[in-house]
């Protein structure tokens, strides 16, 4: 379940967001809200004729203070680790600007497929001077507009062209994992410490330009593949230590994995931060695993273990279905257990039930706890079943959906979660109107 990302780049002001806006869905928006940053996001899926893709503005990565065209060098650099293609975009109202020789500069060193769009080209007569951006040396210019959605199809149909064919890739049946939390909850140290466990395959997946991305090992007898180990390991780059960027990133890997690892410190306890993070992953569905790290700094009692996962239950408690588990990267402890962990949740999040013991359960509870009635109109369950998984989402047609309320939904998912084991992913209920 890879998703092929495209990153648009281009000095500011040339219509990056306004064009990421067009061109991204609507159905993950995922706000982050520093101050003074007017886009509200920078990562989405988007669709072009049946290819999903991942979208980065790159634009709204804050470098904070740096001078202007240390922005922009970073922003380009960011769109080459992270894009399989980048759109470069200039603007024909302005013509070619040092700054965008700039960014050309950076992006010829880059081994990987540049799409060139012409933006702000709002009519006909603007479009026809797109020939002078040939010089930038990308090819064909696609004129565009932004503002009012010209010239997009053939510009995302140039895009998905340029696509790395995956289709000579072997089948991986893998169980892709990630970790993600803030900066210094442990991160790398668990990676290094979960390799150094166990038998590592083939040890890097190499993107053309870029360090290893995803790393292979078995562990149990399952073979596993730990997504994003570069972006874990790696150090130094200025950028990375900006929220948005890390956000980004955890996003981008959460994207590619079956099951999550929310790295929390116990050292420092729970922040804002690790709030948000943990956002990200129930809203995008994966299987979810707490671990709280660094439980070697705890001076311990016979309470303290209950005690933090009272803590961690009341903070996330839309996390109800995560496992919790106490390891220490740094004395290895309980970290065999992660393997196994991972498994059963990924074998969850992938799991089938069948719509005769569905609908068992589900008429048994609603026997047991009559269903909510408004004004004398009770809520009517005809009929349940699983539509799909990962997670697992069922559907349940009823007479009115309005008449369903939340209490009583959760109710329907506590039933289901005694009778199935879904330990570790989230399930989604629908409902739908059927006379
Ligand atoms: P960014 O800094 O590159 O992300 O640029 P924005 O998307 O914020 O756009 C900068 C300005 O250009 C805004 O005032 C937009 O309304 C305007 N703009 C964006 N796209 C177009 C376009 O296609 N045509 C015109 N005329 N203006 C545009
Ligand atoms: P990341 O930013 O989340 O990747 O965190 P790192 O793996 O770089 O770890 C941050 C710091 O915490 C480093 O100094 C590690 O040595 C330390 N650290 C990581 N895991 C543990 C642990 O389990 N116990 C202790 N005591 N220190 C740890």
């Amino acid at each position: 379940m890879s998703m092929p990302t495209i990153a648009i780049v281009g000095r500011p002001n040339v219509g990056k967001s306004t064009i990421f806006n067009r061109i991204a869905g609507d159905r993950i928006s995922i706000v982050e809200d520093t101050p003074g940053v007017t886009r509200d996001r920078i990562y989405a899926h988007g669709e072009w004729l049946g290819t999903t893709f991942s979208l980065i503005d790159t634009g709204g990565i804050d470098m904070g203070d740096e001078p202007f065209l240390k922005q922009i060098t970073q922003q380009a650099e960011i769109a080459i680790d992270e894009a399989d293609v980048i759109v470069f975009v200039v603007s024909v109202r302005e013509g070619i600007t040092d700054a965008d020789e700039k960014v050309a500069q950076i992006l010829y060193r880059a081994n990987k497929p540049v799409v060139l769009a012409v933006n702000k080209a709002d009519n006909p007569e603007l479009r026809q001077e797109i020939y002078d951006f040939y010089s930038l040396g990308f090819g064909d210019p696609y004129p565009i507009s932004g503002a009012h959605g010209l010239g997009l199809g053939d510009l995302l149909d140039a895009v998905i062209k340029a696509f790395p064919d995956k289709t000579g890739e072997p089948d991986d049946q893998s169980i892709r994992f990630s970790l993600i939390g803030r900066p210094n909850v442990g991160k790398s140290s668990l990676v290094n410490a979960l390799l150094g466990e166990n038998r590592v395959i083939v040890s890097e997946i190499a993107g053309t330009t870029r360090d290893a991305i995803d790393t292979k090992f078995v562990a149990d007898g399952t073979d596993f593949t730990m997504v994003d180990t570069a972006g874990i390991r790696k150090r130094g780059k200025v950028y990375e230590n900006t929220e948005r960027y890390s956000v980004m990133r955890a996003m981008k890997a959460i994207d590619n994995s079956d099951v999550v690892l929310f790295v929390l410190n116990a050292e420092e306890g729970i922040r804002e931060q690790d709030k948000r993070v943990a956002g990200y992953a129930h809203e995008a569905g994966r299987g979810i695993i707490i671990v709280v790290n660094k439980w070697d700094t705890l001076k311990k009692n016979n309470q303290t273990l209950h005690d933090f996962e009272v803590h961690v239950r009341e903070e996330f408690q839309y996390l109800a279905y995560a496992p919790i588990v106490f390891v220490s990267a740094k004395t290895h402890q309980r970290l065999s257990e992660l393997p196994k962990l991972i498994k059963t949740v990924a074998t969850n999040h992938a799991k089938r039930v069948q719509s005769s013991t569905l609908n068992d359960v589900l008429m048994d509870a609603i026997a047991m706890n009559p269903t909510p009635n408004d004004n004398g109109r009770r809520l009517r369950v005809y009929f349940a079943t699983q539509v799909a998984i990962q997670p697992p989402t069922f559907v349940l047609f009823v007479n009115d959906p309005e008449l369903m309320h939340f209490s009583y939904e959760r109710y329907l998912e506590n039933q289901i979660r005694e009778h199935f084991d879904f330990t570790g992913t989230p399930i989604h209920i629908i409902e739908r109107h059927r006379k």
